[in-house]
């Protein structure tokens, strides 16, 4: 909003809420008002940051301009409010205590990384925090990680027993200074310490041990990424078979020599999130070497690289030089353990050397995985940098708490026009990461005083999700998942008015009952004032021929199985060649004689329209990929096998029939057609489909959403295809097209 210009003396309030605690924005305030002689005061309330403000009118416009284009580069503004209000005549400009009083509805702050000034001081030998690993300012640190209640004030973080030294506290105190209400401020005296040498750490990596790191949202394990031995040994005790691994580089020289780094990578990799960026390693061939070991992430296109993040992290790639593993400091589906004695006792069958320290940290963070998509930072697991930032929807919201899916697990509550979502909580498959959700929860609740009055959830029955929801005592919203998926991806783009929502993935609850996930949707979408029309709001208008899954879930991970069943359908008889008996775990020919009986008497064969679970059959009948050793892996080796193919050919997909396309796949199979081509004319055939439907819809939005479109090729593809016929595309960037995305559409559904 502009602020019109008032004659003479005149006192303008403003109040910001959004990401605007714990980044600065005080001490900012307080040198901006003071430079330009303007007097008045500016306070952290619960309801956001209060600035009142008095000079010439013309003076506080100006004020009002530098405020928003000046202000602290990691502050997130998502709502401004003015008021004038009569002059009363103040002489200076002060900063006052906190107000504690009003509901809290002020986002927290994410951790933020280690910034260029604290970076300096760190290895600056003259300095009093040279080599101190847990220097932060203003505009870095941990926040979300140490953070018990807000205010965002030291009393309420786990700084709260470290007392400032006469030092630190006037750095503190001193509003001018870089550290001025920086709550995590530390220094050598008074703040945390290491529990052990960095230099003994760095000692048993190059030997081949797994290190086990407090970092900043909770133990990582560290190892050698250039020793395939010590990379095997990882993955054997952490029961982590084939999921790549990321890398944290020690600087982003070296990791330009191992990756293809574009410029808007190059920030993504320097932001303050810091989060794992998914990069293009630029030698693929496990001879040639690209000094990674292959078994780090070799059956995926990208590499994931990160570069260090808090001091520690620096200190520590500043003395061991090379590529590190760095993964979540738990065993496969488990949490990720933050308290040292937990760790100890966790994950002493994991590492073999340990490195912690006496900060505390209160909830689990995991690192975030980003990947540029469409030339945008596009999320795909969201953690820390960005919970629990929250996603600004543009219409009130009833106090919704919405419990998410089953793999990937987020929650998100809706607190006026904001949604905040959860961190990355993982899959619901273990006790252990069941309690982690339900502890996720509580603490979300409790952070913001939150007391939901309805429950959004999954309308699959046997989610642990579902069950926690129907055991709450509150009503309970069953929402469609693919229609969460779209819903989401529209709430965080703000689209209005009507809609097509393709909503893709391996595995949701249809309304019929079938395993849905080639679905398309006419959404009515709301207006501009938020509102919805009246009547369905979702319409199934296409989906994917469907067939049967023999043992339904099974065959999510045994992707031969959706093989089997697509070729039984179309030439009468199963049989997926020598090569996939070769390859196919306990005894083929009994499974293949036990899957073709069931086919034929269609005992325990699930309808389903997942185009995900097409991906696995195609992967199969072109020898990919027969399994899936985690969610989406045949579908990732097959994209990974376009490679640099670039080619308009595609199979014949007819109302999403897979018919055609099946046959031609194994005649092309047959005819050794080389399998970039037939992935390519597989991914084509999709894009053509979509821009089929999109042309009969008759609507000019089109939202792409679900797990499928974490394949870059194929969302890259659709999107151009159809914004070349005029289309207006959405996809995803705030939160993740997979499941970690639910929860969002599910909070935002709620209303209807
Ligand atoms: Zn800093
Ligand atoms: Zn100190
Ligand atoms: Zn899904």
């Amino acid at each position: 909003m502009a602020v019109t210009a008032k004659p003479a003396l005149q006192r303008l309030r403003i109040t910001l809420r959004g990401a605007v605690q714990g980044v600065g924005f005080r001490p900012f305030v307080y040198r901006l008002a003071t430079e330009m002689s303007l007097s008045g005061w500016v306070l952290n309330s619960s309801a956001g940051l209060v600035v009142e403000i008095e000079g010439p009118s013309e003076q506080l416009t100006r004020f009002e301009q530098r405020l928003e284009q000046e202000r602290p580069k990691a502050s997130v503004v998502t709502v401004r409010e003015f008021a004038w209000l009569a002059a009363e005549g103040a002489t200076r400009f002060e900063i006052l205590a906190s107000d504690h009083d009003s509901g809290k509805t002020v986002n927290v702050l994410p951790d933020l990384a280690t910034c260029t000034d604290c970076r300096e001081e760190l290895f600056d030998p003259s300095n009093r925090r040279f080599e101190y690993p847990f220097t932060n300012c203003t505009n870095c640190g941990p926040r979300y990680t140490i953070v018990v209640d807000i205010p965002y004030d030291r009393p309420n973080t786990t700084m709260r027993d470290f007392v400032l030294c006469p030092s630190c506290r006037e750095e503190y105190e001193n509003p001018a200074n870089r550290r001025f209400h920086a709550q995590p401020n530390a220094c050598p005296v008074c703040g945390p310490r290491l529990d052990g040498a960095i230099e003994d750490a760095v000692e048993a990596l190059r030997q081949g041990e797994i290190v086990a790191l407090k970092g900043i949202g909770g133990f990582q394990l560290l190892v050698d990424a250039r020793n395939p031995a010590a990379v095997a040994r990882l993955r054997e005790r952490k029961h982590r078979e084939e999921k790549p691994f990321a890398v944290m580089m020690p600087s982003l020289e070296v990791a330009r020599a191992y990756c293809e780094i574009s410029q808007a990578e190059v920030e993504l990799l320097e932001s303050q999130a810091a989060p794992i960026v998914l990069l293009q390693p630029k030698l693929l061939h496990p001879k040639s070497g690209t000094g990674i070991a292959q078994n780090v992430a070799h059956c995926s296109p990208y590499l994931g690289v990160m570069l260090p993040y808090s001091p520690l992290h620096h200190l520590l790639m500043q003395e061991c030089r090379f590529p590190l593993i760095a993964t979540s400091g738990n065993r496969s589906d488990e949490p990720i353990a933050i308290a040292n004695e937990e760790a100890v006792v966790r994950l002493k069958d994991i590492a073999d050397h340990f490195l912690m320290h006496n900060r505390p940290i209160v909830r689990a963070c995991d690192d975030s995985v980003v990947r540029l998509t469409r030339g945008r930072a596009g999320i795909l697991r969201r953690a820390r940098g960005y919970a629990p930032l929250g996603i600004h929807v543009g219409h009130d919201l009833p106090p919704v708490l919405a419990v998410g899916g089953h793999l990937k697990n987020t929650v998100a509550i809706g607190v006026g026009r904001d949604v905040f979502l959860s961190q990355h909580i993982g899959d619901l498959e273990t006790v252990e990461a069941r309690g982690a959700f339900a502890k996720a929860i509580d603490d979300l609740c409790r952070l913001y005083s939150f007391k939901p009055e309805v429950i959004a959830c999954d309308l699959h029955p046997d989610y642990a999700s579902t069950h926690w929801a129907e055991k709450s005592g509150l009503p309970v919203i069953r929402v469609q998942h693919h229609q969460a998926h779209v819903a989401a991806c529209a709430a965080e783009n703000n689209v209005e008015g009507a809609y097509l929502g393709v909503s893709w993935d391996g595995t949701g609850y249809g309304l019929d009952g079938a395993i849905w996930g080639g679905e398309f949707f006419r959404v009515e979408g709301k207006n501009a004032e938020g509102n919805h029309a009246e009547g369905n709001q979702f319409t199934r208008i296409a989906h994917l021929r469907p067939f049967g899954l023999p043992g339904g879930d099974a065959a999510v991970r045994e992707g031969w199985r959706s093989a089997e069943s697509l070729m039984f359908e179309v030439a009468g008889q199963n049989s997926s060649g020598p090569d996939v008996e070769e390859q196919m775990p306990g005894n083929p020919r009994l499974d293949r004689a036990k899957i073709g009986y069931m086919l034929r008497h269609g005992v325990n064969v699930v309808p389903t329209t997942s185009v995900g679970r097409l991906f696995d059959a195609v992967a199969c009948m072109t020898g990919v990929a027969l399994l899936n050793r985690f969610e989406g892996q045949a579908a990732m080796l097959l994209e990974n096998e376009i490679g640099s193919l670039r080619t308009e050919q595609a199979y014949a997909l007819p109302g999403g029939d897979w018919g055609p396309l099946i046959l031609a796949v194994l005649a092309d199979k047959r005819a050794g057609v080389a399998v970039p081509l037939i992935a390519a004319r597989f991914h084509n055939a999709l894009v053509s489909w979509i821009v089929e439907v999109a042309a009969t819809a008759g609507l000019k939005q089109v939202v792409l959403s679900g797990g499928v479109f974490q394949n870059r090729y194929l969302t890259e593809r659709a999107a151009a295809a159809l914004e070349s016929r005029g289309f207006v595309v959405h996809t995803h960037h705030q939160v993740p097209p997979n499941d970690g995305g639910i929860a969002l559409g599910q909070a935002v559904m709620s209303m209807l």
